[in-house]
Formats: C-alpha cells, sequence, structure tokens
C-alpha cells in the first residue's frame, strides 16, 4: 500500500488574523492511497469548479475563509501532474462532507464515495443554520455513487469502533467515527506496512490540541467552539485521539487537515 500526501486547498481565515494566528494560513491535506491497482483518496479538498467559479462556495465561506484560487491544487490536477489517470480513483473516504474537504467530488464523478450515514444525511438535509453554512448542495450534485456506513461499528481498530470490511474497500483503509466537528465526522486509518495513519479530518487542528497536559492556545479553543457542531462530542473524540496515541503512539500517526505545521512535516517547506 503506498500513501502520499496531497495538499488540495490553502485558506487564509479572516477571523484568524486576530483570533487565532497560528491559524491564519491552513492546508486541506488528503491522501492518496494506492493499492491493488486502484486509487483510493481520503478527502476531496476544493475542486476545479470551486476554484473556477467560487461563487460555487457561497459568499460566506469566501468571506470566512478566503480560500487560494489557485488552479493547480485540486487533487484531480495534481494526480495529472503525478503521471496518474484520475480515472483510476475507484473510492474517495470522506471525513466529513464541509466545503473544503468534499468540492473535488465532482472531479471524480465515477468514484464511489464513502462517508458516515450521518454525514451524508446532514449534506444533503442540513438541520439548522450551522450545518447550512457549511455543506454546498452542488457539490452532490453529479449524484456520487455513496456507500454509507450506519452507527454500529462493525469492528475495533486500537480501542474505536470502525467500520470498512465489508464495503470493498482495499483491506487495511478504516473508517473510525469521530463524531462532534459534524454530525458523522470520522477518521481514516490506512495500514502502510510499517505502522498506521489516522487522517483526524477536522477532529483537531493543531497539535496542541492533543497534549494531555495543558490547554490549547485560546484563540484555537475560541474558533473550535464555533467551527464543531457538537463541540461536547467533538471533545470526546479528542480525547479519543488523546489516548489512542498515549496507547499505541509507537504504531499510529495522526494527522489533522488544516494544520499548518503538520504540512511543513509532510511536505518539508512551510506553507506559504
Ligand atoms: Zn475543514
Amino acid at each position: 500500500m503506498r500513501v502520499r500526501f496531497l495538499n488540495c486547498g490553502i485558506m487564509y481565515p479572516r477571523l484568524a488574523a486576530w483570533l487565532s494566528p497560528y491559524q491564519e494560513r491552513c492546508c486541506c491535506i488528503c491522501m492518496l492511497v494506492e493499492a491493488d491497482g486502484r486509487l483510493v483518496l481520503v478527502d476531496a479538498g476544493f475542486g476545479t469548479a470551486d476554484l473556477e467559479e467560487p461563487g460555487r462556495l457561497g459568499s460566506g465561506a469566501n468571506l470566512l475563509f478566503s480560500p487560494r484560487k489557485d488552479p493547480e491544487l485540486p487533487a484531480v490536477r495534481q494526480l495529472e501532474r503525478l503521471g496518474l489517470d484520475p480515472g483510476r480513483v475507484t473510492d474517495i473516504i470522506c471525513t466529513h462532507l464541509d466545503h473544503d474537504h468534499a468540492g473535488g467530488l465532482s472531479d471524480f464523478p465515477r468514484a464511489r464515495v464513502h462517508a458516515l450515514e450521518e454525514e451524508i444525511d446532514a449534506a444533503l438535509r442540513p438541520g439548522g443554520a450551522k450545518e447550512r453554512l457549511r455543506y454546498r448542495e452542488c457539490h452532490f450534485a453529479h449524484g456520487p455513487d455513496w456507500v454509507t456506513y450506519g452507527t454500529k461499528p462493525e469492528g475495533i481498530w486500537f480501542g474505536l469502533g470502525c467500520f470498512g470490511g465489508s464495503s470493498g474497500l482495499p483491506r487495511g483503509i478504516l473508517l473510525v467515527p469521530l463524531p462532534g466537528h459534524t454530525r458523522g465526522h470520522c477518521g481514516v486509518a490506512v495500514d502502510t506496512g510499517s505502522g498506521w495513519f489516522l487522517h483526524c479530518g477536522d477532529a483537531y487542528y493543531l497539535k496542541e490540541e492533543l497534549r494531555v497536559r495543558g490547554k490549547a492556545p485560546f484563540g484555537v479553543r475560541a474558533f473550535r467552539r464555533l467551527a464543531h457542531l457538537d463541540h461536547s462530542r467533538a471533545m470526546d473524540s479528542l480525547a479519543k485521539i488523546r489516548e489512542l496515541l498515549r496507547e499505541h503512539g509507537d504504531e499510529v500517526r495522526v494527522i489533522a487537515s488544516h494544520d499548518q505545521f503538520e504540512y511543513r512535516n509532510l511536505f518539508g517547506r512551510p506553507l506559504d
């Protein structure tokens, strides 16, 4: 199983300049997994259409997050540059379906799209203002071939409930529910053969949130109160990630979507 990291979006959240300077620039880290001759994406980042017609993202997202309109960032463009046929992407697993994670789905219209059932329900039938703001109907207008996962986990992975074995994904790729940021938010665990990666999506923003002792910076705590749909559930999920690292930190490496310091570790250069 070959794992690559792609950054499929850059945002400059306006609130962060005064609220949370660590987040004044954010990446959108996705994973590209090559297994059994297939390509599997973990999260889809922004799509080509989002950057060509920024109105697709909505005025709220453009105003609050000011995503960079760089046509080279979408996953489909990056695959082409790597010499990989985007048609080989058979499956996309979404940690959740916020606009900065699902925009790229329409660039792979034939791929199966895996997400927790609760998340798909929230995206297609948003239940309140906070949900209506975060999901974009246009991202699902092509009619994704959904693969859904219910509420009862199929198995246990390092003490956490998980899904994956029965859905036709390559062995060693699992969905790990980590709700709170959104209704059906999950992590995606990938076995590299020499250890696991857990893509935690937006379950945390900065590694400092994972410290067992001590608090995350004030601005990050304030930001996540705004960003998480259910703050208390999100903190429960964060506690699970902390415990996972405490018990199995030598076997599992965690990454988050928007951590610019993680970007520097993965790509060997700062996010510009
Ligand atoms: Zn996000």
